[in-house]
């Protein structure tokens, strides 16, 4: 794995174990209780960078292991201290990813006496300020509830030594540039920065000019990437209303389909579809988006992580970044009209060393998204005949009419061919 390096780290630092990591024991006994048996390919290089106090970028898909690979040189150096006020920070672009951070801190930082916390918008902002204001190591925020703070005189950064961006890439898709710039620039001058991204942007090559300096850049060309590891199938299928009866096919006779993801664009589709389909399937599903109270977010987070329910709908915002162990299959209910999206949908599957499946249904408006995907991953995708017994619905819901109608789309013609139709149609744009 060591082979595929391409900065001189690689060839100064052959290092395939934890052990050789230069661990020490407290963080070698908690990876040995998380079950890891060997660091990731970003993990190896990130360390020995991150140690030797430059400014470090790391680019790797997603999926490969990018939060230990801070997380462990940080900790590593991170000495007991009775400071009131964090000497790390921590930032990523939303609530889920906070938590979701902090749970990996508190996993590999078990034997070690530290202080870490997360804080976030829309909950309770005092209660968020009293956590840090008892004293804090390791703080993970995302930017605006960080500055709140800031502002309103509870936490002061100018301790911090380390800070993180991590998913950089999202967090400037989310319009956070503005908020990012201005934490950077309340920090201390003498400090030391890591990104992390699964890409590198014109955008995030901006932000690295005007705030790194010679930075160490560490970017995973991978080979057999998550992604190959993935099956990537297509369903073509006319409208909302079919899309419900092939999901609740699955759900009814596919027993390989566990632990199931089913991604839509937006928060009303998300209710929609969990009305729809909750009612079928009583128990089973659950759903997260940004319009939920913070509380049943983090309670649906948790009964699909556990199983206990066994669809979760979330919306792209929601489900940004979200790791979920064992996700048999990601279902793209609709098909994203950005292909990042689609891959950051996708990369919920299939992660670390597991395999996983990707289903995404399409209609005949969304037939170019599925082109213009198929064209960034350079690989098209295989489509799927529909089931025989698949109940094509004629409805269609009054988001669809206009377009469709405008389309002559309801013709019986369109809807019996729709197979045929649809693949000549994607060949032509190809
Ligand atoms: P990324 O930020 O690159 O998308 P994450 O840091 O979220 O990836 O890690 C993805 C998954 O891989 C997580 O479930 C994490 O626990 C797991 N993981 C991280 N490091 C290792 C490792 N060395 N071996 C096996 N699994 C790992
Ligand atoms: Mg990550």
């Amino acid at each position: 794995m060591v082979n595929e390096c391409i900065n001189y780290l690689c060839k100064k630092y052959i290092i395939v174990t934890f052990e050789e990591l230069n661990l020490n024991t407290p963080l070698l006994n908690a990876i040995d209780d998380i079950g890891f048996i060997q660091p990731t390919p970003i993990q190896v290089q990130a360390f020995p960078a991150i140690m030797s106090g430059k400014d470090v970028i790391g680019i790797a898909q997603t999926g490969t292991g990018k939060t230990f690979a801070y997380l462990m040189p940080i900790l590593r150096q991170l000495k007991y201290s009775e400071k009131k006020h964090p000497r790390i920070l921590i930032m990523v672009p939303t609530r889920e990813l906070v938590i979701q951070t902090v749970a990996e801190i508190e996993k590999l930082a078990k034997y070690m006496d530290l202080r870490f916390g997360g804080v976030y918008g829309g909950t309770n902002i005092k209660t968020q300020g009293q956590n840090v204001y008892n004293g804090i190591d390791i703080l993970v925020a995302t930017p605006g509830r960080l500055i709140d703070l800031v502002m309103t005189g509870v936490l002061r950064i100018k301790t911090v030594y380390q800070v993180v961006i991590d998913e950089v890439d999202e967090m400037l898709n989310l319009g956070f540039r503005h908020q990012l710039i201005n934490v950077l620039e309340l920090l201390p001058q003498r400090r030391q920065n890591l990104m992390f991204s699964a890409t590198l942007s014109a955008d995030v090559e901006e932000l690295i000019n005007d705030f790194f300096y010679e930075p160490l850049k560490i970017e995973i060309v991978e080979r057999g990437s998550p992604l190959e590891k993935i099956e990537q199938i297509v369903y073509h299928l006319p409208n909302f209303n079919t899309k419900v009866n092939l999901l609740e096919l699955f759900l009814k006779e596919r027993d390989d389909m566990q632990k199931i993801l089913v991604f839509v664009g937006n928060k009303k589709l998300a209710d929609r579809l969990h009305v729809t389909i909750g009612m079928r399937f009583p128990g089973d599903i659950t759903v997260i988006h940004s319009n939920k109270a913070q509380n049943t977010r983090i309670n649906a987070i948790k009964r699909f992580e556990s199983g206990e329910n066994r669809v979760l709908i979330a919306t792209d915002i929601a489900g940004r970044g979200l790791d979920f162990a064992n996700v048999s299959h990601v279902i793209n209910f609709d098909t994203p009209n950005v292909p990042g999206d689609y891959i950051h949908r996708i990369g919920r599957t299939g992660r670390a060393d597991k395999e996983g499946t990707a289903i995404t249904f399409v209609n005949e408006a969304e037939m170019e998204y599925q082109t213009a995907i198929e064209k960034f991953m350079r690989k098209e995708i295989k489509v799927e005949a529909l089931p025989e017994h698949l109940k094509i619905s004629e409805l269609f819901t009054e988001d669809e009419k206009p377009v469709l109608f405008d389309k002559n789309y309801l013709k019986e013609a369109t809807i019996k061919h729709s197979q045929g139709a649809y693949h000549e149609k994607t060949e032509k744009n190809l």
